[in-house]
């Protein structure tokens, strides 16, 4: 196996995959040296809906030339279509079904059903009602709260109309989605349908497959992840800036090491008030340890961080490696992005798996089940199994000394706050200084760790690219945590990365130049504040007329295709990296890249190299500032190899 620094460009990281490599424990890392990824697979090539199949039609230098169908008659570019419609399903559904747990606890607090959750940000909570058409005035805050909850489950169930959050996007891209037949109508309706259309012999026509691929992400987009994010805010806060640290130097080894690892904040919310019981630290006092520390892993860290300043343990590709430190007691995981291979490492420690979810067991993993009705109780159950599990580490403890502290919590509220001041409070700011040309543009860079590509590296080497270039970042999910670990998310890193126009903004504001904005359902808050710079006035009437882009350069999970989707859709140039999933038809491919900016003022592109592809959203940044009449007011400044090492 390679070593630790072919891996990863993380210190952290490298050092506990050497360890483990010495150990011969078994990690992501070494599995992926195991096995290579199928060439058919990879580029969409293969359909297996029906057992007349698997039929595998690769691009092959054999079959050049040939017309390549399936047994049925199927073509390929309607088999790649059908691959990566169900690619959009699966994704929108995870983050949709998140968001039903979420809006089902919300249900039960506003109805008094649950333990120690309330609702914190009323103001939001009257916010989202008047969004959705409901009455405030002289009611009940349990009564908004009761409507509200029930009218946001309807959303999932509905079958005709149009989703209430598709109406908060400029009315210019609500246009374009009714022209096009691909306005959301209910979140559970349209995922539904990418899965009948792509059944055996139902939808043939990859154009038309794809158009409703685009309708079920844009019903997680605009639907599941902003009810989700919207519900989580009113009952845990929304998030404001909050200084925290990050890496997995966060791990103590005199502590008792907990790690909340997974998505749905529920839990984690419970942990963090139940950590702080004296009662729960004089156990751990009694079991011979300072304290209890909790630390996040994946998205639940970056819930937990930004509402509370609880540290990240790391990013997808350091889960396996938290446990190998030998400190963790316990690490709870809910759902989505937590790897098997979890539980074959904890048994080589001491380390106490407890699966919390009703919808993801692991085999081998301990299960307590997480319901809010007892939140308290079982937060305070599986702190008191982590306490009671410190005397029983087995092995040296090995915590990398690697730790960075970072500020994350820029919610569109915050952000909106920050740039106008609580009485004048506006994107007014923002959208001043794009169009004098301080700031180029807006990028979201968003997205998973791949072990297929090094650990971290795409995600920075993209994002410094854009900083230096005057454009500012906004990111979430494991994205963000790359850069926390790399020292970006602080203010200084605007003196020392961000180009002069950029770095001038953000010293005058006190803002990183790159805005942790949450966890991957937390990306709505980037279609809001997108929305908000439309709404601003002076950067054109649509999505797709701001000087803005998207990319997920180091993308692993069917999630990240839908956000891709849901963003392109919205009229946003999304690039990715790592591998694309539609190589193995030109016909499909040409439509997302090409044809999609004909009907949808927005499309994909797909590009490996992480400072090209940053270099490709600054070309759409400028292709737009010129379309908008604001390209004279600044002046390019080429970076050659030897400025960008200064900078490095
Ligand atoms: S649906 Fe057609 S292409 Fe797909 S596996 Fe069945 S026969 Fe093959
Ligand atoms: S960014 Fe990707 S890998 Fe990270 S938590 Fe989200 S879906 Fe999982």
């Amino acid at each position: 196996m390679a070593d630790g620094k072919e891996k990863s460009i993380d210190k952290a990281t490298i050092e506990l995959i050497d360890k483990a490599q010495r150990e011969n424990i078994s990690t992501v890392f070494s599995r992926a040296d195991e096995i290579k990824p199928c060439p058919i697979g990879v580029e969409e090539s293969c359909c297996k809906v029906c057992s007349m199949g698997p039929c595998r039609m690769p691009r092959s230098k054999k079959d050049e030339g040939k017309r390549r169908v399936g047994v049925c008659g199927a073509t390929i570019d309607t088999v790649v279509a059908r691959n990566f419609a169900r690619k959009v399903a699966a994704g929108s559904a995870s983050h949709s079904d998140h968001a039903r747990e979420v809006v089902m606890t919300f249900l039960k607090v506003a109805r008094g059903e649950t333990q120690d959750f309330s609702i914190k940000d009323e103001i939001k909570l009257l916010e989202v009602a008047l969004d959705f058409g409901i009455t405030i005035e002289k009611r009940d805050v349990k009564d908004i709260a009761i409507e509200l909850g029930e009218k946001a489950l309807n959303e999932f169930g509905k079958q005709s109309g149009e989703l209430a959050y598709a109406n908060k996007a400029p009315l210019r891209r609500q246009e374009i989605w009714r022209k096009h037949s691909v306005m959301p109508r209910g979140i559970d309706r349209e995922i539904v349908e990418v899965m009948h259309r792509t059944h055996m012999g139902v939808d043939q026509d990859y154009r038309h497959i794809l158009q409703q691929a685009a309708r079920a992400a844009l019903a997680d987009g605009w639907g599941g992840s902003m009810i989700s994010t919207e519900l989580q805010d009113i009952m845990f806060g929304t998030p404001v800036p909050v200084l925290g640290s990050i890496n997995l130097g966060v791990l103590k080894e005199d502590h008792v090491n907990l790690v909340v690892h997974g998505h749905e904040p529920l839990l984690p919310e419970m942990l963090v008030v139940a950590s702080r019981d004296p009662v729960i630290k004089e156990l751990a006092e009694k079991a011979g340890a300072k304290g209890i520390n909790l630390a996040g892993m994946c998205c639940s860290a970056n819930e937990v961080l930004m509402r509370h300043g609880i540290a990240c343990a790391g990013n997808f590709l350091q889960q396996e490696l938290a446990l190998i430190t030998g400190a963790v007691e316990l690490m709870t995981v809910d759902v989505q992005c937590q790897m098997q291979g979890l539980a074959n490492v904890a048994e080589c420690f001491h380390t106490r798996l407890i699966t919390t979810s009703d919808r993801a067991m692991i085999e081998g993993a301990e299960h307590i089940e997480f319901h809010p009705e007892h939140g308290l109780d079982t937060a305070k159950k599986i702190l008191a199994m982590a306490i009671e599990n410190y005397p029983n580490r087995r092995h040296a403890v090995c915590i990398p000394n690697e730790r960075q502290d970072m500020v994350a919590g820029f919610s569109h509220e915050t952000i909106t706050y920050l740039l106008g001041g609580l009485f004048r409070a506006s994107y007014r700011p923002l959208n001043d200084n794009i169009a004098n040309g301080r700031i180029r543009g807006v990028a979201g860079v968003v997205g998973c760790n791949n072990v297929r590509t090094k650990h971290d590296a795409a995600h920075l080497a993209m994002i410094k690219e854009l900083i230096r270039n005057d454009v500012l970042v906004l990111t979430t999910g494991c994205s963000a945590m790359a850069c926390g670990k790399a020292g970006l998310l602080t203010p200084e890193a605007a003196h020392t990365y961000a180009g002069s126009g950029l770095a001038e903004v953000c010293e005058a504001i006190g803002i990183p130049p790159v805005l942790h904005m949450g966890s991957c359902v937390d990306n709505s808050r980037i279609l809001i504040a997108a929305t908000a710079m439309v709404k601003e006035g002076g950067l054109g009437d649509d999505l797709s007329d701001l000087p803005v882009a998207g990319a997920a350069p180091e993308w692993m999970s069917e999630k990240a295709i839908a956000i891709g989707q849901y963003f392109v859709t919205s009229g946003i140039f999304t690039v990715f990296g790592t591998t694309w999933p539609t190589l193995g038809s030109d016909k499909v491919t040409e439509h997302l890249f090409g044809e999609y900016e004909d009907i949808y003022k927005g499309m994909w592109a797909y590009e490996e190299d992480p400072v090209k592809a940053a270099q490709l959203m600054i070309a759409h940044i400028d292709k737009k500032r010129k379309a908008l009449g604001i390209d004279k007011a600044r002046e390019r400044v080429l970076y050659d190899m030897a400025m960008r090492r200064a900078m490095d």
